[in-house]
């Protein structure tokens, strides 16, 4: 749950949103708004940033660079996935339901397949970290 928890900070950051709260992840991740705050209390306690009380959380400069890596994962699943022939409707959904159990060797065997790929089957960028 990690992996999807940083990707959906970091693009709430993306779009202007610099601190997450609870309300946040539980209505994108539909999930229990105290589940959410469990989530964010230990990404916090791992490192990835600070969750200030009554506010949210805040990446730091290690959770911006694991949450860039975390997109950049979840395009190229979807990428996978496009190929496999799941339709285009399902591909954001399914990747998010694997993207935390994918191991870094599976990934480095995605990541090799797409190499040279801009853009994820919905047209969004994928990003050029390094995984
Ligand atoms: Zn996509």
């Amino acid at each position: 749950m990690e992996t999807t928890l940083l990707r959906v900070i970091y693009l709430a950051n993306e779009k202007g949103r610099k601190v997450v709260g609870p309300s946040y992840i539980s209505s994108t991740l539909r999930i229990p708004k105290s589940t959410a705050h469990k989530m964010l209390l230990k990404l916090a306690e791992s490192g990835f940033g600070v969750y200030i009380p009554k506010k949210g959380f805040i990446l730091n400069e290690i959770g911006v660079k694991e949450g860039l890596k975390a997109l950049k994962k979840h395009r190229l699943i979807e990428c996978l996935l496009e190929e496999l022939g799941i339709s285009y409707e399902h591909i954001c959904v399914e990747a998010t339901k694997i993207e935390s159990f994918v191991s870094q060797e599976l990934l480095r065997v995605i990541e090799e397949r797409y190499r040279g790929r801009r853009f994820c089957p919905c047209g969004k960028e994928i990003p050029e970290v390094e995984l």
